[in-house]
């Protein structure tokens, strides 16, 4: 038997999600979770979906999703493609799209996940760095290829740093040849969306989520919007795969929940408040914040080691993350924006640990 199959998948580094602890009374601020519960009407359309109908398969084009998505971005629901959490939907989107670009740029400190997806399909990939402030330059995309596919998160994770629309539609008037995919995981916290400049440019991808923004990271609900070439092209290889995208209660669930702008307001603003506070009390404290454009911040404590800061941390019950690589982040901490409690433990414990 070859064994060519086991050298290629047996090599791969699957990408690794923060820990899920079964701890009590940890303050998580490790996953980026929204610290607030979803929307009532979202809990409340779950439990009524629960029942009969369950015996059923779900509607295999998730219309009343989609409907709902186009209804809140004000785009065509021709435009809209749905899947299991925006992992799910950037995993078809390499497939589909940008498995057939090269090079594919992505910046070198970014979501762990692109460079697990470029290896699983042995795509020629090129990272291009951060300038010195942490920004992503589009003339640093640009120059690493004027004709790549590129993806990249706005707001960038784990740095939190936004780019502005007028950047991102200067890069796509620039490189018009590939697909560029634009991971808007945590845009509602605070980045200007490039959902309006899909309507004039036909290689724009936008990818969205439930899970940080509508407090659903538990129900999988992800979504892309671009031109419907593009969408087409998802669509057919995601059906190759399962054609039920989502199951009934996800859809009941994001329905209500995308419609209830009301809870969707009152949340970004509570956790954009808090963050603004927890950025303003770490300086405070002798701490380098990076701008945040999400529902996390990326801090550095000078001098102290940030490996070892987690760890001491974690034994006054505050969890957070730190990545190793690239090795200019390995200083920072990447800690989610909790509840105003929350806050206080995370500020109680760096104030005895820091003493
Ligand atoms: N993109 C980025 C930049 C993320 O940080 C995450 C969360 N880890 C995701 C996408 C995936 O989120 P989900 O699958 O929960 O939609």
């Amino acid at each position: 038997m070859s064994r060519f199959w086991s050298e290629v998948v047996h090599g791969l580094t699957p990408y690794v999600p923060g820990e899920q602890p079964r701890i009590e009374g940890l303050v998580k601020l490790n996953t980026n979770e929204c610290p607030y519960p979803p929307s009532e009407s979202a809990q409340q359309a779950i439990a009524a979906a629960v029942g009969e109908s369950l015996r059923l398969y779900p509607d295999p084009e998730a219309r009343a999703l989609k409907e709902a998505i186009a209804r809140h971005h004000g785009v065509p629901v021709e435009q809209v493609f749905v899947g299991n959490g925006s992992d799910e939907v950037l995993a078809h989107a390499f497939h589909a799209l940008l498995r057939h670009e090269s090079p594919l740029l992505y910046p070198d400190v970014s979501y762990s996940f692109y460079p697990v997806y470029a290896r699983l399909y042995g795509i020629a990939a090129r990272e291009v760095a951060l300038a010195e402030d942490f920004s992503l330059r589009v003339d640093d995309l640009l120059a690493a290829s004027p004709n790549g596919g590129i993806i990249f998160p706005n707001p960038n994770a784990p740095t939190g740093m936004a780019m502005p629309r007028a950047e991102v539609e200067r890069l796509l008037r620039a490189n018009t040849g590939s697909v560029v995919v634009v991971d808007e995981a945590y845009a509602e916290y605070g980045a200007e969306s490039a959902i309006p400049l899909v309507a004039q440019h036909e290689q724009l991808l936008v990818v969205r989520t439930l899970s940080k923004s509508h407090a659903l990271a538990g129900l999988r609900v992800g979504y892309a919007i671009g031109q419907a070439p593009l969408i087409e092209a998802l669509t057919r290889v995601k059906d190759s795969f399962n054609s039920y995208p989502l199951d009934r209660l996800a859809i009941a669930g994001s329905v209500a929940a995308l419609d209830d702008t009301a809870w969707l307001a009152r949340t970004l603003e509570r956790v954009v408040a808090t963050r603004e506070r927890m950025s303003e009390a770490l300086r405070a404290r002798g701490a380098v914040v990076l701008p945040s454009a999400a529902n996390f911040i990326f801090a550095s404590f000078p001098g102290r080691d940030a490996a070892e800061l987690l760890t001491l941390l974690r034994g006054h019950k505050v969890l957070v993350r730190h990545f190793k690589r690239p090795a200019r982040i390995a200083p920072f901490l990447r800690i989610s924006v909790g509840t105003e409690a929350d806050t206080d433990s995370l500020l109680a414990a760096l104030d005895a640990i820091l003493a």
